[in-house]
């Protein structure tokens, strides 16, 4: 049978530990457990070399939205891949690339015109910040070469999305190999920097504060990046209403660009199109990746204005070119896909859904929140984070060193669904095409495993 494997899950185990060095990850710890190895997946589960069926609670860092093996992206890729599976956006344009550019200006918030392709969100915040710096140089103010970015950013792992990151046990070891930018406070309410606590109408100081260090800096400020109402990795923190218009209109006033990171948050995961919609923002420069191909292909792109766009037309020797592209630019297969996944969001009534499941999250959550472990659940759509604390009243952390959401995860395997948390948070993060049982079996799991390790 063609489907018969070839290999033992001993042996592939073997094999991981021997020769696989994996992302974000004590290998120590990995090497001394056996890992779970994937083989196949179905809708929303995963299911492991011995059969065993694990609900994808991460969707698979943060990228599936039909689920896995989707019958319609599958046959889209086979149909793409029966024409053509990649050619090069240098020198040739490509049918895919074309429909799938054209989709997303008719959808991407208003202003966005054009799409560079790339193939990660890293890379795609990258692109924004060289086209940032480079427009300003087209306009003759090449000393505006610094950016502004959050507390608890995460951008991606290259050295230049790094270098807008804010998570110091990501990003502080390389600080040396980093370029430097304007940190500003991050809305991270539950621990408001200003003390404000659990008073969402608390005037935002965090925006003043940002205001002071935009003028503070102003004549070097290329722009501003920032994880529109959804700071992901950073620990899903959720920022209060207003908080991004703020930011917005700040960037209009003072001149600067806006970068929108909606590599997490684009595609539906807050329930609408692209996060910025909820306040009705609209970025100068747009990074998305993960949701983009449903999680079956690394594509990213990043949008940008006319107006910028328009900084780099010239006669050739004027050097205006965007000097930046990589080998798999536009790739047709993950290109049809994406475009196939941007069909199905309306074929499946799929935002419906989500803001469907979305409630039934938040009703899920009201509970969680009365654990005495839990210090504060955090949810924009059908993102969340259940923050664990040692102590409730103080607000007190636990400690890293106890890699408390780690056990948590751990113990919630043992029920059949896949998680992975931040630091002390809980992630759920499911395909957006999770159905109202699986989400139960989901919060379920969850819940338990928090009580098990924590009471
Ligand atoms: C995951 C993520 C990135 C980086 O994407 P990669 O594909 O891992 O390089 C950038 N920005 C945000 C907001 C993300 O969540």
């Amino acid at each position: 049978m063609k489907n018969k494997r070839q290999f033992t899950t001993a042996q592939l185990q073997g094999w991981d530990k021997e020769f696989v060095w994996h992302p974000f990850t004590q290998m120590q710890d990995w090497l001394a457990d056996d890992p779970v190895v994937i083989v196949k997946g179905e809708g929303c589960w995963l299911i492991d070399s011995e059969g065993k069926r694990y609900l994808d609670g991460v969707a698979s860092m943060w990228t599936n939205v039909h689920g896995h093996c989707n019958t319609e992206l599958n046959r889209a890729l086979a149909e793409q891949a029966s024409k053509i599976e990649h050619s090069t956006l240098l020198g040739l344009a490509g049918e895919q690339s074309i429909l799938l550019a054209k989709r997303l200006v008719e959808i991407a918030p208003a202003g966005l015109r054009k799409v560079f392709y790339s193939d990660n969100g890293s890379t795609a915040v990258e692109v924004g910040l060289k086209m940032a710096y480079q427009y300003h140089c087209h306009k003759g103010s090449p000393e505006k070469s610094c950016f502004i970015r959050l507390q608890h950013a995460y951008h991606g792992d290259t050295i230049g999305s790094m270098s807008v990151g804010g998570i110091p046990i990501y990003h502080s070891t390389f600080g040396p190999l980093l370029f430097k930018t304007i940190e500003a406070p991050a809305p991270y309410c539950y621990r408001c920097l200003f003390g404000r606590i659990d008073n969402y109408d608390c005037g935002m100081p965090c925006l003043t504060e940002l205001e002071k260090l935009i003028k503070e800096n102003l004549g070097s400020l290329a722009g501003m990046v920032i994880e529109p109402m959804l700071q992901g990795a950073g620990g899903m923190l959720v920022q209060p209403k207003g908080y991004l218009k703020g930011v917005s209109k700040l960037c209009e006033i003072y001149g600067i660009l806006l970068i929108t990171d909606e590599v997490a948050t684009g595609f539906g995961r807050t329930g609408v199109m692209f996060a910025c919609e909820h306040e009705e923002v609209r970025p100068d420069i747009m990074a998305v990746s993960k949701g983009l191909c449903a999680g079956y292909l690394p594509l990213a792109a990043t949008l940008a204005t006319d107006e910028i766009y328009q900084a780099f037309l010239g006669d050739y020797s004027e050097l205006r070119t965007f000097f930046h592209g990589h080998t798999f630019t536009g790739n047709p297969l993950a290109c049809a896909v994406a475009l196939r996944s941007l069909e199905l969001f309306k074929e499946n009534r799929l935002l419906e859904a989500v803001n469907d499941r979305s409630l039934q999250l938040k009703n899920h959550l009201k509970r969680l929140a009365n654990l005495p472990a839990v210090g504060d659940v955090r949810q924009y759509g059908l993102a969340a984070g259940v923050e664990l604390v040692k102590d409730k009243e103080t607000r007190e952390p636990y400690p890293w060193e106890e890699k408390i959401g780690i056990k948590v995860c751990t113990e919630a395997r043992k029920f059949g669904l896949f998680s992975r948390p931040l630091g002390n948070t809980v992630v759920i993060f499911p395909p957006l095409s999770i159905t109202a049982d699986e989400l139960d079996f989901m919060i379920d799991g969850v819940e338990r495993a928090i009580k098990i390790v924590t009471e």
